[in-house]
């Protein structure tokens, strides 16, 4: 079968491996679209050498494809079913897993991260993180559940429900998919970011109101405070930047919660935080695929509007190029069609 492999920061291009057969408990998935996000254009470059311990190495989490075939003791999904996976593992008898927690899995084994791969034609997936798509989700949105995931998993826990107003820090693919989110839930969403045209996506999928940035880096919270003198009372930071955690900070009001999803040192002091009364939440992904999957089935939410541009698996190398380089900041999402919906 095909398979993307890395073999050096920004080397990445097409092997042939053997077909890997399902063992128990797991799924053979025959992938037909794969949406790269942030973490992935990370491990392409090995972004600080933190991503990848050694080459060769596959690449992608979010996807989506048909089940070809199932080791012994799958009982929950057949061959020929259409499906999703999780990025997250989890045990699936434990407290919190029973209770849907499966993000706060309490297993030890399962709180380090294994990647997923899916850059290839085939991949063994364990099947309780398989999701199966309601038959009105099409293969593409099926692939970037990721963003919409994380977001209903921070706005839960902001707090917000319909008629509130959320700050989203960051319009790369999760900020696109929690604008997304948020206009499916009827949450007012202002977007903070972006250099290039990703302004006019947000926009697209629902922002109200667009902060970009003449330059990467660009501190504007002033431009933001001017707008809204009192701050927000909700804000999530998808970039896991110092430049968002920044951001994200000196746009909350008093009193204000945050939302995060990853990055370095916060940068602010506890005085900051007491002064504020600010409450600050970790969003470790999520587990709200099945509801993210009734949205888009129920035509609530929407992530096709996000997609730029579409390439085909021999053309990975390609797709990774324009995803690390220049113009990356003009485009929304990127699919990469791995196999034929039929
Ligand atoms: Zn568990």
């Amino acid at each position: 079968m095909k398979a993307a492999r890395l073999f050096a920061p920004g080397n990445i291009r097409l092997v042939d491996a053997p077909r890997p057969v399902p063992g128990p408990g797991e799924a053979l998935v025959r992938v037909i679209a794969y949406a790269p996000y942030g973490t992935d254009v990370s491990t392409y470059l090995n972004k600080g050498g933190r991503y990848v311990a050694s080459y060769p190495v596959g690449i992608g989490a979010d996807f989506s494809g048909v089940v070809e075939e199932t080791g012994d003791g799958v009982h929950s999904v057949r061959p020929g079913q259409r499906v999703s996976a999780l990025a997250l593992d989890h045990c699936g008898t434990c407290a919190h897993c029973i209770d849907g927690r499966t993000n706060l899995c309490l297993d030890p084994a399962y709180r380090t991260l294994t990647r997923q791969t899916c850059c290839e034609e085939y991949v063994l997936v364990p099947e309780r993180k398989l999701a199966v798509l309601p038959g009105a989700v099409g293969f593409e949105d099926a692939a970037m559940l990721a963003g919409p995931v994380d977001a209903l998993n921070a706005f839960r826990k902001l707090g917000l429900d319909a008629g509130d107003t959320v700050a989203i820090v960051g319009v790369g693919a999760m900020g696109l998919g929690a604008l997304a989110m948020a206009r499916a839930l009827d949450i007012t969403a202002i977007a903070i970011g972006g250099t290039g045209k990703r302004g006019e996506l947000a926009r697209k999928v629902g922002a109200e109101e667009v902060f970009g940035l003449s330059a990467h880096g660009e501190d504007v919270s002033q431009a933001v405070l001017e707008r809204h003198p009192a701050g927000f009372a909700a804000v999530m930071e998808t970039t896991a930047s110092d430049w968002g955690t920044a951001l994200a900070f000196a746009v909350a009001g008093l009193g204000g919660r945050i939302a995060l999803t990853g990055g370095g040192p916060l940068g602010v002091s506890n005085w900051d935080i007491v002064d504020r009364e600010l409450t600050i939440f970790g969003v470790r992904a999520g587990s709200g695929q099945a509801e993210v999957l009734d949205l888009i089935a129920r035509k609530r939410l929407s992530l096709g509007e996000t997609v730029s541009r579409r390439f085909a698996i021999d053309q990975v190398a390609d797709a990774f190029a324009l995803l690390a380089g220049p113009d990356a900041r003009d485009i929304g999402r990127v699919i990469i069609r791995i196999g034929d919906e039929a």
